[in-house]
């Protein structure tokens, strides 16, 4: 057995730093979740995060996540924060809180079609590449809007917000413009007040630059290694 009890040492202070970040902005929404990045890790460390009283786990495989939702307690809600194939859409759409990754059309009319299959709505976000790197998934801020318009008129698919994957930075300051960039296109986006979408999520903010993506007002963060610890692999 392995001793997994520096996890709950490092929710403490995740925890701590994440509520110094809050109070100490000038953020106007209320909400905010730590979603606990559990990709590589066994079982055994995410049920350690669980007992800390942790119920949101994110997956960037799908059938990493699909294994670790067979296995795990039920009251867990589950985030695809990773690339998503259309291929694989129709193992997940019953199992999670929200696709955060949705950056094409494409996809979207594949979890439309798959959702409604299963009789349900899902809830998503549009990934947005802010930064511009040539190397990241997301649509650009410019084609954002078209591409949200597009995605609202599909019947089985909630647009709720927006995500971004800020770069790797030494500095998380340097990103702070990026987290200030994609709220300001959620603002401008709410304002048009387009019919079945919602801009109330922003998921924002990882290890390195939460406390940065809290204060620019991040509703959602996606904490891996500052819990669980490095990976293996990624
Ligand atoms: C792996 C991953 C994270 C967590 O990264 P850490 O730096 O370990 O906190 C967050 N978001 C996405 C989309 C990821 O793939």
């Amino acid at each position: 057995m392995h001793d997994y009890s520096f996890i709950n040492e490092n929710l403490n202070e995740v925890h701590e730093a994440m509520k110094k970040a809050f109070t100490g902005s000038m953020r106007t929404s209320n909400d905010l979740t730590l979603i606990n990045v559990s990709k590589t890790k066994p079982v055994e460390a995410l049920m350690e995060a669980y007992n800390y009283g942790e119920r949101h786990f994110g997956e960037n495989k799908v059938q990493e996540l699909i294994e670790k939702y067979e296995t795990m307690p039920k009251d867990i809600k589950w985030h695809m924060i990773g690339h998503l194939q259309t291929n694989k859409v129709k193992y997940i759409v019953d199992k999670v809180e929200y696709i955060h990754s949705v950056d094409s059309l494409k996809l979207a009319q594949t979890i439309d079609k798959e959702a409604q299959k299963h009789n349900v709505t899902v809830k998503i976000l549009i990934e947005v590449n802010v930064a511009g790197e040539d190397t990241k998934f997301g649509v650009s801020v410019e084609e954002t809007e078209n591409l949200v318009r597009e995605i609202a008129k599909l019947n089985n698919v909630k647009i709720c917000g927006l995500m971004t994957i800020a770069p790797y930075v030494d500095d998380p300051e340097e990103n702070r413009q990026y987290f200030v960039k994609l709220r300001e296109l959620s603002v401008d986006i709410a304002d048009k007040n387009i019919d079945n979408v919602n801009m109330n999520v922003l998921s924002m903010g990882m290890t390195g630059d939460y406390c940065v993506a809290i204060e620019e007002g991040a509703t959602l963060v996606r904490v891996g290694t500052g819990i669980f610890g490095r990976r293996d692999y990624v």
